[in-house]
């Protein structure tokens, strides 16, 4: 296996010419998805139910394998790949009058990811995940403990209609990092809320209410705090990050950030321009905040050119070639620390 990664990374640098010139790319896709036949039926109910513009067009919602994702991954020279659990989908609020059974629907989709990983075993990092307010959500996070083969824990706070401002939610997000964190689970969290002013209050209420449950498992903050493309509250969550780590170091040592669809959301055909001077204060943040802390992804759904798709994120964030190489060698504690099952690396 890791022949044919040297083989295809070489293959990659020979065919972009004078090295030196040559972007290279993730060593890590940090930040990806496939569904299961059931989630893909799962996620169109969810869109249906949100609506016209609920769901980005150019997104697939269409079932894929980790087959697919390997391909991908071959095709733009990326050895690795993180894959993210849509189980969080059947505890949905938008389908929550729709008798779906949330608990057996989450257990399916992450043990549907749990397996396409392991059928790739080393390729693809696995993520389960729960909706943070479904009853099975604690229950879920303890069985994938006990069992192995899963890296880290998804949780997606937009998707949930989560709020900071409430404490009572704020606690129970606390319990769901407390439980990953004693399974010796990673985190990735988008923590991007739908309400209108989301921004440093609310990192503010996380860095206190909720991180420190982590207790030093790597904790991942999606979309670089926001919710792909740039926008202000995005900047003023990541600056209160930025401040927090500027303070204590030591204490938020555990944090990364990645980069899926940031700067300016590319999904397919689908793009969001961010303006110059939204990407010139990412730049300053990411720099302040140390590019040792941020993660290439690309948010890859089936049908995703992730050649395509980095080349776009490399132009977009108007970065050196020592900073992208920089980003493009970063790999995540957790995708280096990752084992696979092979009893189950069986496709
Ligand atoms: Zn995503």
């Amino acid at each position: 296996m890791k022949a044919i990664v040297k083989a295809v990374l070489l293959a990659a640098l020979l065919a972009g010419g004078a090295g030196a010139q040559v972007a290279p790319p993730p060593r890590v896709d940090h930040h990806m998805h496939i569904f299961s036949p059931e989630g893909s039926r799962v996620l169109n109910l969810i869109c249906k139910a949100l609506g016209p513009g609920g769901c980005p067009p150019q997104r697939s919602n269409a079932p894929a394998t980790g087959e697919d994702v390997v391909e991908a991954l071959d095709a733009a020279g990326i050895g690795r790949g993180v894959l993210l659990s849509g189980g969080y989908f059947f505890g949905s609020p938008e389908i929550a009058d729709q008798a779906i059974d949330v608990a057996k629907g989450m257990r399916a989709e992450n043990a549907f990811i749990v397996a396409e990983a392991a059928a790739h075993c080393g390729r693809l990092i696995p993520f389960i995940s729960v909706a943070p307010s479904a009853a099975s959500a604690l229950d879920e996070i303890h069985y994938w403990g006990r069992k192995g083969g899963a890296a880290g824990l998804k949780l997606h706070l937009g998707s949930a209609r989560f709020d900071f401002r409430d404490p009572v939610q704020t606690a129970r997000l606390a319990a769901l990092f407390k439980a990953a964190a004693d399974e010796h689970l990673a985190i990735v969290i988008h923590m991007q809320t739908r309400r209108k002013d989301y921004g440093a209050q609310d990192a503010a209420i996380f860095l206190r209410e909720v991180y420190p449950f982590a207790r030093g498992v790597p904790v991942q903050i999606a979309h670089a705090a926001g919710g792909g493309g740039v926008d202000e509250g995005e900047l003023a969550a990541l600056g209160a990050f930025a401040d927090a780590i500027a303070r204590d170091p030591r204490g938020t040592k555990s944090l990364y950030f990645d980069l899926a669809m940031v700067p300016d959301l590319f999904a397919n055909e689908g793009k969001i321009p961010a303006t110059p001077a939204h990407v010139a204060a990412l730049e300053a943040i990411m720099h302040r905040i140390g590019l040792n802390r941020f993660l290439l992804g690309s948010d890859y759904v089936l049908g995703l050119d992730l050649k395509a798709y980095f080349a776009n994120a490399r132009a977009a964030l108007a970065l050196s070639d020592a900073d992208w190489r920089a980003l493009a060698g970063n790999v995540a504690p957790y995708v280096k620390s990752a084992t696979c099952k092979s009893s189950a690396s069986k496709p």
